[in-house]
């Protein structure tokens, strides 16, 4: 067997040789992007080479820069790090640095080049490109290269793409690595709140950023952190100390046994004054006599396997890229392969290079405003919900009584990860604007049977942001169990404004009570569902609560069990999967544990399906003989068909193997809901959670009650925060029998997981 080349949609004309290479600091999910760069480019009919160790291995050549074969990237999806090695190279920066590297690259025949790194990588990029025409000639006229040489690579083609775990760049909203590195932070602030809380101690944690906040304030809205010191949003200089201490002094007097604050390593004063974490040490220590100690959690942020999201994002990046490369003209500008708005788009590099200096710029001519205005868009938010959902309001900022609402909060259906963030957020703002917070108890039966239902305060929901499952209890029935009861409930109560926090069952549960509105005076409030369910099926957002907690759990769950089946080096897992009707947990967890096959209930299983697949499979044993990380997994949906189930695809592969490989099945179950939320779900529920208050304000100021406007899905499209009717959606939007959305916006990336598993066959 040969190893896959099928260039079933190869460039036109000369074959196209294309390097990838890694630069500057390294960052989760570098390989992933290799990754895809290289499988990608041979299956568009390329020749893929890696450039090593960064601008150094181009400027040494020789054996610094090899071919990528079709198998050499294999499990790269699962490593941290970047395995083609990264320096910072001085020599780059002369141009005689840059005309030994270009000398190197036309040796190799390579006419393409693409950077995975941070703005400096990404300047020395475009300069080398600018510098290029002048390189050759020199190359030509000093003889080291031949006439025809010179004529066939007068032209290099450079595309960007942005590996840097700050989150810094301007013109994207993610870079490759962030939230990766946001995963370690996370985990080490929620290690250390246990400890804290024993000993009721502050902790002063350290975290990267020099001009950026980014990782900082998600990492404070994820952990529920105390206070937070960012270089874009400066501590107002002689009045922070003040704020500080008595807001941690507040906070120890509702009964926190703990504090923590997060300080970005550029954290600044309004005067531009360095804040260490030191500083604030001896200040907790002196003025609020807190017994405090300081982590400074450095190189543990780079480490690490990429998170889900970042592997999913190097890989639609690194496909794109090669795209970049072939639609490049000499008279394009390089771009930068960049997502926006949940979309990946390409941007001019030169631009995003210099709007990204032009936040260190303005922090450093005190214009905080302009700084603020230069980052991703859902920066600003995430901060302003930290801050909505932390401090301790005074009794004269609240509403006016008469615009008070006592708001209650209910689950329904599985657990998801975000659902307790949700709630503590919801409360949290509920109070600091004179609100009264609900809690129902174990969903509308509870409520309507056991009368559950109770008022949350402040340091109730204070460790909620962390914990998976449902506090306040969660279960699948809706309202129409009795909905004339339910009415009843809702005027003894008082109930002015109603979240439900779930998956299709709140969706349906908002629906009914819309409907029971013509009824019943006690449902003309503002209510709203905030989606959460791992199957991410809701329809009227992009993501549900708990989508992304469920697949890191798969992932980590695959990378598991792939290992195991590499040991035997024969062996394909049939890993079956949760999603209800909706084949998103299999897609994406397909594409980002590097799947051989999966399989959807949008688009079944046929027996040519399977007889692709398992020819595909032998095909991929017979090359992979004796080599390692041989082990192959397919993941399918639950309800992907009735008759194929996972122990008949299991069997069926088994038999046709014919002892040349075997097959096992795997079923992650429950695990799947996970354990703590990812930092993600946690900072996405903040988010919604306290816009849907705001939501509610407007409705009731603007009287929308018994408007249908004010019974919607709060989504999460692109990187705004979405209020859609639910009687819209429900019309629009979904598919109500098979309990998904119309048109998901994943379904394309099907047939990118068959490409990268090497199969010409598409679903
Ligand atoms: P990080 O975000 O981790 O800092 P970075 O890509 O910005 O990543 P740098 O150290 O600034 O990291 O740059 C990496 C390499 O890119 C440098 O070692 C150098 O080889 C090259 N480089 C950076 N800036 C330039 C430049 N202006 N001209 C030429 N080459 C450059």
């Amino acid at each position: 067997a040969t190893e896959p080349t099928n260039a079933t949609t190869k460039a036109p004309g000369v074959k196209k040789k294309i390097a990838v290479m890694t630069s500057g600091g390294d960052a989760p999910g570098m390989n992933a992007a290799v990754r895809a760069v290289a499988r990608y480019a041979i299956h568009r009919g390329c020749d893929a080479f890696a450039v090593y160790e960064g601008y150094e291995g181009l400027v040494q050549g020789g054996d610094m820069i090899r071919q990528l074969a079709w198998g050499d990237v294999r499990g790269w999806l699962a490593e941290g790090g970047t395995l083609i090695g990264t320096a910072r190279c001085m020599s780059f920066r002369e141009r005689a640095g840059r005309l030994r590297a270009a000398k190197n690259l036309i040796s190799a025949g390579i006419d393409s080049l693409i950077v995975c790194g941070g703005d400096g990588s990404l300047t020395g990029a475009d300069l080398f490109r600018s510098d290029w025409p002048g390189l050759v000639q020199e190359l030509e006229d000093t003889k080291a290269i031949t006439v025809e040489q010179a004529n066939l690579y007068r032209h290099l083609t450079i595309v960007g793409l942005v590996g840097s775990i700050d989150n810094d760049m301007s013109s994207t909203d993610v870079t490759i690595g962030a939230f990766s590195s946001l995963h370690r932070i996370c985990e080490a602030v929620d290690s250390i709140s246990s400890t804290a809380i024993s000993h009721s101690r502050a902790f002063v944690v350290e975290v990267m950023g020099r001009h950026c906040g980014w990782l900082a304030v998600l990492a404070a809205l994820a952990t529920g952190a105390d206070f937070v010191f960012v270089p874009e949003r400066p501590a107002q200089v002689g009045k922070w100390q003040e704020e500080m201490c008595n807001a941690l002094s507040a906070f120890r007097k509702e009964g926190k046994r703990k504090s923590i604050i997060i300080v970005a390593e550029g954290a600044i004063d309004s005067e531009l004054n360095h804040i260490t974490a030191e500083d604030i040490k001896k200040l907790l220590s002196e003025r609020v006599h807190l017994d405090t100690r300081v982590t400074t959690l450095g190189h543990v942020q780079r480490g690490g396997v990429p998170c889900a999201y970042d592997r999913m994002l190097a890989t639609l990046q690194g496909v794109d890229a090669v795209d970049a490369v072939l639609a490049s003209t000499p008279e394009t500008p390089s771009p930068m392969i960049a997502i926006n708005g949940n979309k990946i788009n390409r941007k001019p590099l030169m631009e995003a290079v210099k709007l990204t200096h032009k936040v260190a710029d303005a922090i450093e001519k005190k214009d905080f405003a302009a700084a603020m205005e230069l980052r991703d868009p859902e920066f600003a938010d995430y901060l302003h919900t930290w801050e909505g959902t932390t401090f301790i309001q005074d009794e004269k900022n609240f509403l006016a009584p008469e615009e008070r609402m006592r708001v209650a909060i209910v689950h329904v259906g599985a657990p998801a990860g975000g659902m307790n963030s949700a709630t503590r957020a919801a409360v949290r703002y509920c109070l600091n604007r004179g609100h009264t917070p609900l809690a129902i108890d174990n969903g509308f039966s509870g409520f309507l049977r056991h009368d559950s239902i109770h008022e949350l305060s402040w340091i109730d929901v204070d460790e909620w942001c962390i914990r998976g499952g449902s506090e306040i209890g969660t279960n699948r029935d809706t309202p129409d169990l009795d909905m004339g009861h339910c009415a009843y409930k809702f005027q003894q109560h008082k109930i002015d404004g109603l979240i439900i926090v779930g998956g299709f069952e709140a969706f349906t549960a908002l629906s009914q009570l819309e409907h029971a509105r013509v009824n019943y005076p006690s449902f003309r409030i503002p209510m709203a569902t905030i989606p959460a369910t791992i199957s991410n099926n809701v329809p009227g957002t992009e993501f549900s609560l708990g989508c992304d907690t469920c697949l890191n759990s798969v992932m980590e769950y695959c990378d598991t069990i792939k290992q195991s089946a590499s040991a035997s080096r024969r062996r394909v897992f049939v890993c079956e999967v949760q999603g209800g009707k909706s084949g998103y947990v299999a897609t994406v967890g397909g594409l980002i544990t590097g799947a051989s096959a999966i399989y959807t209930p949008e688009d079944g299983i046929t027996l040519d399906m399977l007889r692709a697949d398992i020819d595909h499979l032998k095909q991929t044993f017979a090359m992979e003989a004796g080599r390692n990380r041989a082990g192959q997994l397919i993941l399918r949906n639950e309800c992907a068909s009735k008759v194929y189930t996972t122990d008949v695809i299991g069997d069926i592969i088994s038999e046709e193997a014919k002892h040349r490989f075997s097959a096992r099945t795997a079923i992650p179950g429950h695990v799947q809901q996970g354990g703590n939320p990812t930092p993600m779900d946690r900072a996405r529920a903040a988010r919604l959670a306290m816009r849907t208050i705001r939501f509610f304000e407007e409705c009731r100021a603007n009287k929308l009650g018994s408007d249908s406007s004010s019974a919607a899905v709060i989504g999460i499209r692109g990187t705004g925060v979405s209020f859609t009717p639910v009687a819209e959606v429900e019309s629009n939007e979904t598919e109500i029998e098979q309990r998904r959305p119309k048109n998901a916006w994943w379904r394309g990336m099907h047939e990118l997981v068959n490409i990268l598993a090497g199969k010409t066959f598409s679903a």
